[in-house]
C-alpha cells in the first residue's frame, strides 16, 4: 500500500509530474474564474442554466430516471459498488448523519483545523461520547497517530468510528486517507472510517472501494462545481448494518430509511429538484473531461500554486509532502494586505480567502478546484504580482 504523500521534487523546479501547461487547454466555453476562494467556486453557465427548467412532480418516472442517471455516475466518481446517499443539505448534514448512524458508542475524531474540529463539535452535540485527538494545524494525520490513538482509547472497550478530513480546506493540509483506513483495520477492525472530503472529492482520486472506506461525504459547492444545497456520502454495507443497531438516528438522515428510497430512486423527503439538475449536467460535464484528465488538471494547478508562491517570495503552510492539490495555503511572507489585495483582485472581478481564524492576515488561501484552469491561476497570479509592485496600493 503506498500512501498519498505527494513527490515534493516538483517545488524545486523538476517537475515529476509529467504534464505541461500545454496539457491544459482551457476550454473555449469556460468563462474566467472569479472564485479562488476555497468554496462556493465558480459554476458553470451550462450547469447553472439547467436549474431553470420547469418542475417536475417528485413521485413522477422523470425524476426517478434523474436520481438514478446521477446515482449511477456519483458511484463511478466514487469507485464504488455501494450506495451512494444524495441529500438536499450541504456537507455539514452528513457529518452530523455519520455519527448519527456510525456511532452508538465511541468515536475519535482527529482534529488538525477548523472542520475536523466541527465533525468533534457535531460528535458532541449528538450526545456521543467523542474522544477528540489534536494534531497540530497545517499538518496532515499520520497513520502512526491513528494507530496510537486507537490502541490506547481501545483499553478502556471498544471505537466505533473514527473521523478524519481528508482536505483540511483551513489549512490546505491533505491527509494520507488510503494508510489511515489501513491501520485502522489491523489495530481494530469492527472500527469505522468516516472521511469528509468536502473540498477535495472529483478534483482528487479517492477510490471507496479499494481503499476500504465506511463512508466518504462531500459537498456539491467545492471541486464539484454544483451550487450549494446538495451533498454526498458513500456508505458501505458494514456501516448500514452498524445502523441498523444504533438508536435515535432520527429521521431526516437516517440512512436506513434513505436506502430503502434509494433503491427506488428517489428520496424520503422533497429532492432539491433544481440542484439535482444542475448536478446531472454537471456529471455529464465531468465525465466528458474525463476523470484521470480532471485529477491530472487539479495536481497541475496545485503544483503550479505552489511553484508559484515559493518562487515569488512567499511560503507555503500545509506541511511539506501532504500539500493539498484543491487549496494552497500560501503564507504571506511579503506583509500583504489581505484586505486590499481583495479589494484590488475585485475590480477585476477576482477573489482569494484570507488565512482562516488564527492564520488571518499571516495567509491566504487559493481555491484551485472545479472549474478551475491553468489559464486562470496564470491571470489570477500576474494580478498579485501587480499588486505586490504597488498597483492599486
Ligand atoms: C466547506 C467544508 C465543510 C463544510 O461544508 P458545508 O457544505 O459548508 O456544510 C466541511 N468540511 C470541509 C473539509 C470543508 O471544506
Amino acid at each position: 500500500m503506498t500512501a498519498t504523500v505527494r513527490n515534493t521534487e516538483a517545488l524545486d523546479g523538476t517537475s515529476k509530474a509529467g504534464w505541461e501547461r500545454a496539457d491544459f487547454v482551457t476550454p473555449a466555453d469556460k468563462p474566467p474564474q472569479r472564485l479562488f476562494v476555497p468554496g462556493p467556486t465558480d459554476v458553470h453557465p451550462a450547469t447553472l442554466a439547467a436549474q431553470g427548467a420547469p418542475m417536475i412532480g417528485h413521485r413522477s418516472d422523470e425524476l426517478e430516471s434523474l436520481f438514478g442517471k446521477c446515482s449511477e455516475q456519483l458511484q463511478a466518481l466514487y469507485c464504488t459498488e455501494a450506495r451512494v446517499f444524495t441529500v438536499a443539505a450541504s456537507g455539514s448534514g452528513l457529518q452530523e448523519a455519520a455519527i448519527r448512524n456510525a456511532v452508538g458508542g465511541r468515536v475519535i475524531n482527529f482534529v488538525n483545523g477548523a472542520f475536523s474540529q466541527r465533525w468533534h463539535d457535531v460528535s458532541v452535540g449528538c450526545g456521543k461520547e467523542a474522544i477528540a485527538v489534536e494534531v497540530p494545524w497545517c499538518t496532515a494525520v499520520k497513520p502512526e497517530q491513528v494507530e496510537g490513538a486507537l490502541q490506547g482509547a481501545l483499553a478502556d472497550g471498544p471505537v466505533d468510528a473514527i473521523t478524519v478530513v481528508h482536505n483540511e480546506t483551513s489549512t490546505g493540509a491533505a491527509s494520507p486517507i488510503d494508510a489511515i483506513a489501513a491501520s485502522v483495520r489491523v489495530v481494530s477492525p469492527e472500527t469505522l472510517v468516516l472521511v469528509d472530503a468536502v473540498s477535495s472529492f472529483s478534483g482528487v482520486k479517492l477510490p471507496f472501494d479499494e481503499w476500504g472506506l465506511d463512508l466518504l461525504l462531500t459537498s456539491s459547492q467545492k471541486a464539484l462545481a454544483v451550487p450549494p444545497g446538495l451533498a454526498f456520502a458513500a456508505v458501505s454495507d458494514r456501516l448500514m448494518d452498524r445502523a441498523a443497531s444504533v438508536p435515535h438516528r432520527g429521521w431526516y438522515f437516517d440512512f436506513l430509511q434513505l436506502d430503502k428510497y434509494r433503491q427506488r430512486s428517489t428520496t424520503p423527503a422533497t429532492p432539491a429538484i433544481s440542484l439535482m439538475r444542475a448536478l446531472s449536467v454537471q456529471l455529464d460535464r465531468i465525465f466528458a473531461e474525463g476523470l484521470e484528465a480532471r485529477y491530472a488538471r487539479h495536481a497541475f494547478c496545485g503544483q503550479m500554486s505552489r511553484e508559484w508562491a515559493v518562487a515569488n517570495g512567499f511560503g507555503l503552510m500545509a506541511e511539506r509532502g501532504y500539500e493539498s492539490d484543491t487549496v494552497t495555503t500560501v503564507e504571506n511572507g511579503r506583509g500583504l494586505d489581505i484586505g486590499k489585495l481583495n479589494g484590488f483582485l475585485g475590480s477585476q472581478e477576482m477573489q482569494v480567502a484570507n488565512g482562516y481564524g488564527p492564520y488571518g492576515g499571516k495567509a491566504f488561501r487559493i481555491g484551485h478546484m472545479g472549474e478551475v484552469w491553468p489559464s486562470d491561476l496564470e491571470r489570477l497570479f500576474a494580478a498579485i504580482e501587480a499588486f505586490a509592485s504597488g498597483a492599486g496600493q
